[in-house]
């Protein structure tokens, strides 16, 4: 069996498969915040799949990544970007900016306003209920 490192080694190497698409898709921004100009990396948003899937993987800047895998470096400021993010045109990330919304919104009078101008097409709510539970 691999090792974790190298099972780490192995998924980046298929996931970096993805890059060329993704790069042309965030058009050199984050893809959550909008940030351009800073270090972007393929983030895969959980529930993470046994096979790398390029619809649930998208470019994240440091600062994002960071915060959702760490709530206690969140910064809820950093999140008013969701104000862009929940209308993305990337089904995954903007699902993943309306679960974030739900954790902002347990303490953020703004975010609790900003759930009311979420707009969900058909299936999308499906996508959400998957990521939220996975969030910290
Ligand atoms: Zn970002």
């Amino acid at each position: 069996m691999a090792k974790g490192r190298d099972k780490h080694q192995a998924r980046k190497q298929e996931l970096s498969l993805f890059g060329k698409d993704l790069v042309r898709r965030c058009g050199a921004q984050c893809e959550m915040c909008g940030d351009s100009g800073v270090p972007l990396s393929i983030f895969e948003i959980p529930p993470v799949p046994n096979e790398p899937d390029f619809d649930r993987c998208a470019m994240f800047c440091d600062t994002c990544q960071e915060q959702i895998d760490f709530p206690k470096r969140r910064d809820n400021d950093h999140w008013r970007c969701l104000n862009g993010a929940i209308w993305s045109e990337v089904a995954i990330v903007k699902a993943l900016a309306v679960a974030m919304l739900g954790k902002i919104a347990a303490k953020e009078e703004w975010a609790v306003d900003l759930q009311d101008q979420v707009y969900l097409q058909a299936g999308e709510q499906e996508l959400i209920d998957q990521i939220s539970p996975e969030l910290k």
